[in-house]
């Protein structure tokens, strides 16, 4: 099965990297507007391929786009140190214009997974560019706070001492600042979070949660200080939505789509844990929040409409 990598800069080649080591896929293809930085990261990825799993890498133009189950957008301008994740959109922006509707010419079929930021207003554009080729929204997932999700779970199971893959939480909202902890909705063995800490005696009061929110929210800010970008992390996330869709896994993530309607904000983009598979979005999961998350939902809602409005 092909996958199609739109972008391969930092993000990009590393994910391509990733679907290698993974054995994710049978074919990658890297595009790029510098098509030289594609054929050199195309040429040094496959010499992964004898150590790891039979892919075949190769750089390419749009019409190698044919065939390919899934096509990940991750071209354009990324955060400088600084800069918030706002700043680059409207360059983006103009880039997806032109790459959607070239990708969709020659993949119809594919589904679209964005890694591009601001994640969820690219995410939005994407769908309207989607859709302006007939593609239903569905087949448009941003990876949304995936990694936020992954992120918050890790640092929940270090301090509980339970392995993150047995602690269920959701980080919903915007990927950025406004982005909600959906504390109320941690649950670990079917526990809710309160309950099993009270039962294995662990502390969770409201300086440990205010750590841990702390460090779920500002660890993208302190890896762009310390080395300028982030990838490894997201590229894992792009590789394990990859396999979902790839193998029709249906599984559930904290991936972005387009809705109608959240926390009373009309047409707008965001996360919220979502079931998905080969087709692309199955369906979205509404979580049972408290008022204080839900206001806090309503707010990044908002926040993300504001941006699109300001675009629009
Ligand atoms: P990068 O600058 O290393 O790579 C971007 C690549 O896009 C470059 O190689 C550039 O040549 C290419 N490009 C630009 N215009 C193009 C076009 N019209 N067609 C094809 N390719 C084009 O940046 P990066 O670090 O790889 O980041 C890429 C994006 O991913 C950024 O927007 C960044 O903010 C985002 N990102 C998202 C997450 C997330 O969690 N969603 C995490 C990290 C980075």
């Amino acid at each position: 099965m092909k996958i199609a990598i739109i972008g391969s800069g930092l993000v990009g080649a590393t994910t391509a990297y990733s679907l290698v080591t993974e054995g994710v896929g049978r074919q990658v293809v890297l595009i790029d507007v510098n098509r030289e930085r594609a054929n050199a990261e195309a040429e040094d990825i496959r010499h992964a391929v004898p150590f790891t799993n039979p892919l075949e890498v190769m750089a390419g133009d749009y019409q190698d786009l044919t065939g390919a189950r899934l096509v990940i957008l991750a071209a354009g301008a990324g955060q400088t140190p600084g800069e918030d994740r706002i700043a680059p959109l409207r360059r983006n922006a103009e880039i997806f214009a032109e790459i959607v509707p070239r990708a969709l010419q020659y993949a119809p079929d594919a589904v679209l997974l964005v890694a591009t930021n601001p994640v969820d207003v690219m995410t939005h554009l994407t769908v309207q560019y989607a859709a302006s080729c007939g593609v239903p929204s569905q087949r448009v997932i941003g990876s949304g706070t995936s990694l936020d999700s992954a992120r918050f779970r890790a640092l929940l199971g270090r301090h509980i001492g339970v392995d993150a893959h047995h602690v269920h939480g959701y980080v919903i909202g915007e990927h950025g600042d406004s982005e909600v902890l959906a504390w109320s909705r941690v649950t670990v063995a079917g526990m809710p979070l309160k309950h099993f800490c009270h039962q294995q005696q662990v502390r969770m009061d409201e300086l440990v949660r205010d750590r841990i929110e702390g460090q779920v929210r500002q660890v993208a800010y302190r890896i762009l200080e310390g080395k300028g970008a982030t990838y490894y992390g997201i590229a894992s996330a792009l590789t394990r939505i990859a396999r979902i869709v790839l193998h029709d896994e249906r599984a559930i993530m904290t991936v972005c789509t387009a809705k109608q309607d959240v926390a009373g904000v009309n047409d707008v983009t965001l996360s919220l844990p979502h079931l998905f598979g080969g087709p692309g979005i199955i369906s979205t999961l509404p979580l049972p929040l408290v008022p204080d998350e839900r206001q806090k939902l309503a707010a990044s809602a908002q926040k993300i409409r504001g941006i699109i409005d300001l675009l629009d």
